[in-house]
């Protein structure tokens, strides 16, 4: 049903709901919560410690205040404890809130306590009333990601009412439900919604996740059931001019890049279908053996692809591999393929791949539309894989002859894990750096630190390098401490001389935009580049030498390691600057594990350690982008029991004729999905 169909959804929530890619009751009532608050027992003034979210109880006894600026309003009041203490409060763009006090009477007061040097100060406290908080303590609050005018209020009630019309059919077989501990999948989409505790919320987590795997693995096994060992089409041998491209490089192959090249170079030349996934770190060089691999596809006259999550990325790799083959004097036709060509560029690039006048297409998720024709695709390579969907790679996969596929990735997941995700494929891991490559000097600091890193980054300037700011927003939004791309262009511009060239990067601009602040970034116009994460994938300008990330804490590990890929990608020492700005312990253990080490293994393994499994969710370990809520690498013994019960139910033959039927719709079900956005 579309949620415009909900009571309170109008065109204009509807509207700011599709943001959030929720466009069903079906999507909402799976749109699960980041993570959960406790209600505990209310403070009092001088037990307030800052940047920590308090109850607080007490009354106010004078009018609040209402400002109004240019761009906002400004409500304050005071609170006053019963040892008559007093503590500043203050909300933004809610004039409405001075309705909900009454004055003098007691309430919760439920923010974020700050201290701007000027005493402690509530920031944007809710209000809730002393009956209501009584009920509140018996149940944990669901958090949910948010946009601009959805509030988690009205989100967590639209998934009230969404729930209470959606039918969820239990399809798992009974045996299987019971052998697992699992919980009734009603009361698993209620919990992970309303959970009274924090039993309930895991019981309620741990079965969805289990879901998610379990049809996930079903869906790869009975994708690949007909694809394993079958007969290429497309006739491969060596070809010699290989090694002479690779004695041409200005640098020497690792080994593990040598042997990830053999690997795939030999499932070629084997004469069946190839399906192989590289895996290694950031920076460890996995596109030279792309471009490779390509290379021999089209001496064997045939065409190859290579498909990136963005069109920054796209860009890049069109750059990289059309002046590889410059070098090297081979008149091989490469082609950008991306969602902002025009309709007519576009037409005219299909006609090309038709009738083969290109040899090797690099682009997004464009290549796969349904009017790409080939005329003999032999090799599609999907680069940091874990962006795309499997629904994306199969698709690609699907075009002409079942083409040899590799994709590549730095997600840096377990040799057994890898192979339960991705079926048959063989595993080839890069697990060495170039020779060259001088390790990333760290630091993690609070935000006093910012002049010295502003100097820091200016030094680095005045001797030809570059440097990225990273902000966790596009732009101002309620969460005041956040820092955002637009404010940090201005604020930067005014500490830099003009001569310093500062440019933002955010992932809501237009693509067009995007490549060409990259290009120039890449080609050394811009100094400083402040952007959202939107680099965080692939991106290469090894010129860059100075990673500085605000709000650091916000930050998944995996992601910041990505983020920390961009730099130490050339020969000058580079540096990573990550601001912490949290006081929390945890943030700070969190943040000292990418201090000490660089690598990402590591870093995945000692990020598990430290949460253990007390955390419910934290922040998303693995980066990738397939699940919902699973995560390979912390719910990886769910993964483990979600494959042997795919295995076992294949041999099962007890089911009921109901429970195949339940279990069969669903899989389908999950499987049309994916047919689906195949066609968007
Ligand atoms: P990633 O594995 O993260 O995709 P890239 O393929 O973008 O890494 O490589 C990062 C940088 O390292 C590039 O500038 C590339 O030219 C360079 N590089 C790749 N292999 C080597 C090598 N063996 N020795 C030195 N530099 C290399
Ligand atoms: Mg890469």
């Amino acid at each position: 049903m579309d949620i415009r169909n909900l009571k309170g959804i109008g065109d204009k929530k509807a509207t700011l709901m599709h943001k959030l890619g929720i466009y069903t009751t079906k999507d909402l009532i799976n749109y699960f919560p980041r993570t959960y608050e406790k209600y505990d027992e209310p403070k009092c003034v001088s037990e307030l410690e800052t940047d920590t979210l308090v109850s607080v109880k007490g009354k106010v006894v004078k009018r609040p205040l209402i400002k109004r600026t240019k761009s906002m309003t400004i409500v304050t009041a005071i609170l006053v404890d019963e040892n008559g203490d007093t503590a500043n409060m203050i909300w933004f763009n809610s004039p409405f809130i001075t309705k909900t006090i009454n004055i003098g009477e007691n309430y919760i007061f439920r923010g974020i306590i700050r201290n701007d040097g000027h005493g402690k100060k509530i920031e944007h406290p809710e209000v809730i009333t002393l009956s209501n908080y009584r009920v509140l303590q018996s149940s944990l609050k669901p958090v949910y990601s948010l946009t601009k005018g959805i509030s988690n209020k009205v989100l967590s009630d639209c998934i009230k009412s969404a729930l209470a019309h959606e039918t969820i059919v239990e399809y798992l077989p009974k045996s299987l439900i019971k052998e697992n501990k699992l919980i009734d999948l009603n009361l698993a989409y209620k919990n992970i919604h309303f959970p009274a505790n924090k039993e309930e919320a895991i019981s309620a987590k741990n079965r969805l996740v289990f879901d998610e795997f379990f049809l996930f693995i079903s869906a790869i096994r009975w994708m690949k059931r007909e694809n394993v060992e079958i007969r290429s089409s497309f006739k491969m041998e060596h070809k010699k001019k290989i090694e002479d491209i690779i004695s041409s490089l200005s640098f020497k192959l690792t080994n593990s890049q040598a042997r990830a090249l053999k690997d795939v170079l030999n499932d070629m030349e084997s004469g069946f279908v190839a399906n192989r996934l590289i895996q290694g770190d950031v920076g460890c060089g996995k596109t030279i053996v792309a471009e490779l691999a390509l290379t021999e596809v089209v001496l064997n006259g045939y065409q190859g692809a290579i498909m990136v999550p963005t069109e920054v990325l796209a860009a890049q790799h069109y750059e990289d591999i059309t002046s590889l083959y410059e070098k090297c004097g081979l008149d091989i036709n490469v082609c950008l393929l991306t969602g902002s060509k025009t309709a007519a560029e576009k037409r005219k690039i299909y006609e090309k791949l038709k009738n083969h006048e290109i040899d090797i297409v690099v682009g997004t998720h464009a290549l796969f539309q349904e009017k790409v024709i080939y005329d003999n695709l032999a090799l599609v390579i999907t680069d940091e894989q874990h962006r795309f969907g499997v629904k994306q790679r199969e698709a690609l996969g699907n075009k002409g002859n079942m083409p040899h596929t590799i994709v590549m990735s730095a997600t840096p997941i377990p040799r057994t894990l890898a192979i339960i995700l991705y079926g048959d494929l063989n595993v080839s891991v890069i697990d060495e750096m170039p020779s060259n490559r001088i390790p990333i000097k760290n630091c993690v600091v609070d935000t006093s630190y910012r002049p010295n890193a502003y100097r820091f980054i200016n030094n680095q300037i005045k001797e030809g390098r570059q440097a990225y700011v990273i902000c966790p927003m596009v732009e101002e939004s309620e969460e005041m401490d956040i820092e955002n791309v637009t404010d940090y262009v201005d604020k930067l511009k005014k500490i830099y001389p003009p001569s310093v060239i500062i440019e933002g990067l955010n992932g809501r601009m237009k693509p067009k935009e995007k490549n060409e602040i990259m290009e120039r970034f890449a080609r050394g116009d811009i100094n400083i580049l402040i952007s959202t994460t939107v680099v965080e994938v692939g991106v290469n300008v090894p010129n860059a030498t100075v990673m500085m990330i605000e709000n650091a804490e916000r930050f998944g590990l995996a992601g910041l390691h990505q983020l920390r890929g961009r730099v130490g990608r050339g020969k000058y020492q580079s540096y990573c600057i990550f601001i912490n700005t949290s006081n929390s312990k945890e943030s700070k253990k969190r943040l000292e594990i990418l201090n000490n080490s660089n690598d990402g293994f590591y870093i995945a393994n000692e990020d598990l350690k430290l949460r253990g499994s007390g955390d419910l969710f934290g922040v998303r370990q693995s980066g990738d982008m397939y699940f919902k809520i699973g995560d390979i690498i912390e719910d990886s013994d769910i993964l483990m029991k979600a494959s042997s019960s795919v295995d076992s139910l294949d041999e099962n033959e007890d089911l009921s004729e109901e429970e195949l039927i339940n279990l069969n719709i669903k899989k389908e079900e999950y499987y049309n999905e994916i047919i689906k956005s195949i066609n968007l």
